[in-house]
């Protein structure tokens, strides 16, 4: 689904591949623990993309899985709007759309009413009245099987989400290359 940098060779023969998204993280969590499991995996991504005020080819995402008995979509969807109302407030509105990802079914994406225009539509949401946070669904039963986990004891919720781009919708930051050009007068604010 990702446009990705190839390095082939590190000097020991191995062929590495720069990760496009932290969610492989996910399988590592669940090789090395049984549920019931909580987890964030931090980390930064590679991506072949177009650098624009909205998209860099280096970027951090915050991953997380929770796998447990009971674990089901209004759990998943009551998490996330309860994270987006403490961390943006209650003035943006919330909005779910159905999406697709491998690794999760059903998958969703989540937007917040756009920080600039406040929804009537702008450059920086390409004139939609709003931007893309994260996306997130139900863990495949597939990868839970494939950890040996039993499927019908347990299930989990998963999401990924844009360290860059959520911090410009709670700051109202309008370019995202701004983060990394070490201008002290931006960095400065964040002490
Ligand atoms: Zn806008």
């Amino acid at each position: 689904m990702q446009d990705t940098f190839f390095i082939n060779d590190n000097g020991d023969g191995k062929k590495y591949l720069l990760r496009t998204h932290t969610t492989p993280g996910q399988i590592r969590v669940l090789e090395m623990h049984k549920p019931p499991v909580r987890f964030v995996l931090p980390g930064k991504c590679f991506r072949n993309e177009d650098v624009t005020a909205r998209s860099l080819e280096m970027f951090h995402q915050i991953d997380g899985i929770y796998v447990d008995k009971n674990v089901n979509f209004v759990e998943l969807k009551s998490t996330i709007n309860y994270f987006a109302r403490e961390f943006f407030g209650d003035e943006l509105k919330i909005r779910w759309r159905p999406s697709y990802f491998p690794f999760t079914e059903p998958s969703a994406e989540v937007d917040v009413e756009c920080y600039l225009c406040k929804g009537k539509g702008c450059k920086v949401c390409k004139y939609s009245g709003w931007l893309e946070i994260l996306g997130c669904g139900m863990v495949h039963p597939n990868i839970l099987k494939n950890m040996g986990i039993d499927t019908e004891e347990y299930s989990g919720f998963a999401f990924g989400m844009g360290l860059e781009r959520t911090l410009m919708v709670k700051y109202g930051i309008p370019d995202i290359r701004i983060f990394y050009e070490n201008d002290i007068r931006f960095l400065n604010q964040f002490k």
